[in-house]
């Protein structure tokens, strides 16, 4: 299994006219490049999940998520990388065909357990607070769906010590558990505001979610949540959305995935055309990779 490479995190700057006739600038930094499978913002989401389980000696990792889930992939891959056995509960019943992510997981060594949508959610509170099966959870290390806990938002505040981060006045990035914007809410200079996309059609409990991985409001007042860019919900793609990626790869050679970062640079070009972001503001898109989920779509759809 590859390493994590960090060194590999640049930032890129997206020379776009619909930002320089706007006076803004825009750079992406991208965290796609640190891993193929632990991708983007996965790894720092784990990260300090994986610390104390090494620490604690603990011998197998255990998580959940839907069958479409990037967390998944990158468990089961930190897993194979540091040595520890996986399960991964999965919502929904056992399909006659797996998703090329659990069986990629499956490749990769993970113990995949399927649960109805009910037996799920109460799986999921219980690995959440870690009253996993007694006899074993000396040697267990639960994590939280989607690293969705405060140690998944701590991680992914130290995705900024990969740029310069005063030198922005916004940070933007995409939204599925909130986990990630509570981390850039915590890790950014007090003045930055988060941009911040939902994937997600529907999703009542975000605002509540971000709360609790936030040691204060003055943090959320920083977050713009914004619900209006999901083109149908979470994995739902329209073609107005496909050809804006094909469209902006052509014109910066930077390659996003169609459920969370297109759906971010399409927004923030859509806002900046919009005129909402004030003259002289310096953004920075995060790319929080996720690129290998471009596998489900039809050969030939994507240029890239
Ligand atoms: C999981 C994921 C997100 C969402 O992160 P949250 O912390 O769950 O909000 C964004 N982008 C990509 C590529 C992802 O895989």
């Amino acid at each position: 299994m590859q390493d994590i490479h960090l060194n590999k995190i640049a930032v890129d700057p997206v020379n776009l006219p619909i930002f320089s006739d706007n006076n803004i600038s825009a750079d992406v930094l991208r965290l796609d490049k640190i891993h193929p499978l632990i991708s983007g913002n996965k790894w720092f989401k784990l990260r300090y999940y994986l610390d104390e389980a090494i620490q604690e000696g603990k011998k197998r990792i255990l998580t959940s998520g839907g069958a479409w889930s990037n967390h998944i992939l990158a468990a089961a891959a930190a897993g194979q990388l540091y040595g520890f056995k996986t399960t991964g509960k999965i919502r929904g019943e056992e399909p006659a065909e797996l998703s090329p992510i659990l069986q990629q997981a499956k490749a990769m060594g993970m113990e995949l357990v399927f649960m109805s949508r009910e037996n799920y959610g109460r799986e999921r509170r219980f690995i959440e607070k870690k009253r996993v099966d007694l006899d074993s959870s000396k040697d267990l290390c639960a994590i939280p769906e989607g690293g969705c806990g405060i140690k998944g938002a701590e991680g992914a505040a130290t995705i900024l010590e990969h740029c310069t981060k005063e030198n922005y006045t916004h940070i933007c990035c995409a939204v599925g558990t909130g986990t990630m914007t509570a981390g850039l809410a915590r890790g950014a200079s007090l003045t930055t505001t988060i941009i911040a996309v939902s994937v997600l059609k529907n999703n009542p409990e975000i605002e509540k979610i971000i709360h609790a991985l936030l040691p204060g409001s003055s943090y959320e007042k920083r977050i713009r949540l914004l619900h209006d860019y999901h083109f149908g919900g979470y994995a739902k793609h329209k073609p107005e959305l496909l050809d804006f990626m094909n469209e902006f790869y052509r014109q910066t050679s930077i390659p996003s995935d169609f459920v969370y970062t297109g759906k971010l640079f399409y927004a923030i070009t859509d806002l900046a055309a919009k005129k909402y972001f004030p003259t002289g503001s310096r953004l920075l898109l995060i790319h929080s990779g996720g690129l290998q989920g471009n596998s489900s779509l039809d050969k030939g759809t994507l240029i890239f």
